[in-house]
């Protein structure tokens, strides 16, 4: 991970476009790939250093994220997106150049390497208020891990493997067939040895020579704020660990909002039902009213009407993929008594003698004016 700033290391401004970034990026790409400067080093990380940038100033929401929090915002392994939005640095090349190399796939078929292990999901509530502010959660994540006593390899300590005879240690076996379209090679794991190119000749005790355990591994994960229900966060190598020494799988976390006593979410708004007396609503006055933050002062204007909706700026939730915040609308409404004693009973009957207390004839007051009000 690279410590300088994203848009320094691909030499463009803050405000540049989606164009920008992806020709600069291909410009130095093209400079320092391994392939054109090979055992050197320094052109290595500056490579790698491009495509970290990259990943993350051409996915508008990384690059907000970052905007925001810079490398904080992007870092530790945690990666914020859609389920099926699943990228590396690698599989980006296919995007921008039309051919991929290197990838994850490549890498876990490599000899000496056993199968790799599956993706998983942990399902994560959280309460709006977590929601609201981001949260930092301890997880705990039942997985398969890689068995400590054998490291992983599956052979009991000491007893060593032989090379497999099937694949002669490849781990896979290729198959060259031919087409009226041209040769293709087909590779396939190997199935005498799982694709680790070794038999063992005696199997770990712990593990039956699986390599592997069942397990339990515990994970602090930061949630950012403005998440919803169905979004997913990507814990990298903390899903099953492969048989055998393949590589492991990543842990996906999925957010499921919990429903609110006092609020209901609509995007990044949240609506809050507020009801207050008679005399309040006629002569207005400072309420304190719950919001997601803690409790803030609404000013009730006197002569405010059931129904009306009212606004607290930036009381709702964060966007998550931009700067800001949605807004807290509070639907105002008017208790009216259940029950009252004589004395209130006779001041309510003078006060109905006023020439105030009566709705005007042919008084225009929609629900669409209301909202207008609300938008001024
Ligand atoms: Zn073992």
């Amino acid at each position: 991970m690279t410590n300088r700033d994203y848009y320094d290391v691909l030499g463009v401004g803050k405000q540049a476009t989606a164009d920008e970034i992806k020709s600069a990026y291909r410009k130095l790409a093209m400079q320092y790939h391994p392939d054109r400067n090979p055992d050197d080093h320094d052109a290595e990380s500056k490579f790698k250093e491009a495509a970290e940038a990259y990943e993350v100033l051409s996915d508008a929401d990384k690059r907000a994220r970052y905007d925001r929090f810079g490398h904080q915002g992007v870092k530790g392994g945690q990666d914020y997106h859609d389920f099926n939005n699943v990228n590396d640095i690698f599989s980006m090349f296919s995007d921008i150049f039309g051919f991929g190399f290197g990838g994850q796939q490549q890498q876990q078929r490599r000899r000496g390497a056993g199968e790799p292990g599956a993706d998983l999901k942990v399902r994560m509530q959280l309460t709006l208020e977590e929601i609201a502010t981001g949260v930092e959660k301890t997880i705990k994540i039942k997985h398969w891990k890689t068995c400590e006593p054998c490291t992983g390899t599956g052979a009991a300590p000491g007893s060593g493997t032989t090379t497999c005879s099937t694949c002669n240690g490849q781990g896979e076996i290729r198959q060259v067939s031919r087409s009226m379209f041209g040769q293709f090679i087909n590779v396939a794991v190997c199935t005498t040895c799982g694709g680790s190119g070794e038999i063992i000749k005696e199997k770990c005790t712990t593990c039956e020579g699986e390599g592997r355990v069942q397990g339990e591994t515990t994970v602090k994960v930061t949630i950012p704020a403005g998440v919803r229900t169905g979004n997913y966060l990507t814990i990298s190598g903390k899903g099953h660990a492969g048989r055998r020494g393949g590589s492991t799988g990543d842990a996906y976390v999925e957010i499921e909002e919990k429903d609110h006593d006092l609020f209901a979410r609509d995007e990044d708004n949240v609506y809050f039902d507020l009801t207050v007396d008679f005399a309040t609503a006629a002569l207005g006055g400072e309420i304190e009213v719950p919001t997601l933050y803690g409790t803030a002062m609404l000013n009730i204007e006197s002569g405010t009407q059931p129904g009306t909706l009212l606004r607290m700026k930036d009381k709702g939730i964060p966007h998550l993929q931009s700067r800001g915040k949605g807004d807290q609308f509070v639907r105002f409404s008017v208790y009216v008594p259940k029950s009252l004693n004589s004395k209130e009973k006779q001041t309510l009957k003078d006060l109905a003698k006023g020439e105030h207390f009566h709705p005007k004839k042919g008084h225009k007051n929609s629900f669409f004016e209301k909202m207008k009000e609300a938008f001024s």
